[in-house]
């Protein structure tokens, strides 16, 4: 089913090719058209071309892909560059983060580096509000460049259009049209000490580092990350990061997941793991929530399994279908909310049609 043809000069053109091919999880059915763009590549050009429907990814590393393949143009963006204007970065949304991330410690810029080693690319982490160890993309995200797929209009949105949630913007909405071309950051050349991690400090204090300068900092997250199992490694199985958000509960449902003696976490613990990640005083660890309400590392359900070590990573073992992932996740959400009444939401998108 697979071929290929040149498009222009470095872009490749697929017919029918398996999206299962350009996702983490390597889970995905044919693309009826797919675009490979490289870095040389111009997205806008692309989409002033194409007719039909169109479908943007990065690096698919926050996408569960149906196995019934997506109708029309799949592009996967590779493409663009960055420059920096004094403490300002304005990067495409084909550049893969962790470069840029690594580009404004280069320029000694403060503001990215906790988020190193994220996966993906720079649209997508505008799309999902990336956050990690104490910095989000709303910290910095000036602005972007938006391209409407249905009036074909370039134009600017700033970030109070955005809306940017927890791990969220108006941009993660199936309703919209629009596909990010760029998007700006204001950084900082004032050195910061702040790390609140229990685990990046310790691997601070072990690694005898202070967190202070950027070259620091990003060896002592990318350390962290590695023991944590959050990078993305060939050897590993296929994976999306966590796959669930972490919920809102009430006192309650706090409550009910503190009875579980396999949390093993003190209130005092809870509650300071919740103002760490960000969220409001009543926002929990999902990988509590999924212990709390019976579930085990390395659990597994034919090829999908929960990581041995890392309970919110959902792997596929090798030849799962994305159906089986969806229908585990429906399990999953389903039994946590009859035991415990927490409505549990996937972090990772679900793209295409499901049974
Ligand atoms: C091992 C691992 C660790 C991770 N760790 C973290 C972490 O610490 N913190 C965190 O926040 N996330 C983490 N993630 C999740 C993931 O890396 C991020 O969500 C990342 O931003 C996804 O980027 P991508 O390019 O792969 O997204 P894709 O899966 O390619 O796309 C995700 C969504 O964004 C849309 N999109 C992509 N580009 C554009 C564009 N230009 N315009 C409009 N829409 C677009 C897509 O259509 C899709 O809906 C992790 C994932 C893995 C596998």
């Amino acid at each position: 089913m697979q071929g290929q043809t040149s498009y222009n000069a470095t872009m490749k053109k697929h017919k029918n090719i398996y999206l299962k091919n350009y996702t983490s999880l390597k889970v995905g059915g044919p693309a009826e058209t797919l675009l490979e763009l490289e870095e040389d590549d111009d997205l806008v050009e692309c989409l002033q071309e194409i007719t039909g429907q169109v479908w943007v990814f990065g690096s698919g590393t926050n996408s569960l892909i149906s196995d019934k393949g997506l109708p029309g143009t799949v592009i996967i963006n590779n493409c663009g560059k960055f420059k920096d204007d004094d403490t300002t970065i304005t990067a495409d949304s084909g550049v893969n983060w962790d470069q840029l991330v690594q580009f404004a410690i280069s320029k000694d810029l403060y503001g990215l580096e906790l988020m190193s080693g994220i996966p993906g690319g720079v649209g997508a982490a505008i799309v999902g509000n990336i956050a990690a160890y104490g910095q989000k993309i709303a910290d910095t995200f000036i602005e972007a460049t938006v391209f409407n797929l249905k009036t074909q209009e370039i134009k600017t949105l700033i970030k109070n259009d955005l809306k940017f949630d927890y791990r969220t913007s108006s941009l993660a909405s199936k309703k919209h049209d629009l596909v990010i071309l760029n998007a700006t950051f204001k950084l900082s050349k004032k050195p910061t000490m702040q790390l609140e991690y229990d685990s990046a400090l310790n691997v601070a204090k072990e690694l005898q580092l202070i967190p202070h300068s950027l070259k620091d900092r990003r060896t002592i997250i990318m350390e962290t990350r590695k023991r944590a199992g959050s990078l993305l490694t060939k050897d590993a199985h296929a994976t999306a990061g966590s796959f669930f958000k972490n919920p809102i509960v009430n006192q309650e449902q706090v409550d009910s997941i503190l009875k579980y003696e396999e949390a093993g976490i003190s209130k005092q613990q809870l509650l300071r793991q919740n103002k760490i990640h960000g969220g409001s005083s009543v926002r929990v660890s999902a990988a509590l929530v999924l212990l709390a309400a019976g579930f085990k590392r390395g659990q597994t359900w034919g090829n999908v399994r929960l990581h041995p070590d890392h309970i919110l990573k959902i792997e596929n073992t090798g030849k799962a279908k994305a159906q089986e992932i969806h229908d585990v996740v429906h399990f999953i959400t389903g039994t946590v909310k009859s035991r415990l009444n927490i409505d549990l939401e996937p972090e990772v998108r679900f793209i295409g049609s499901f049974n």
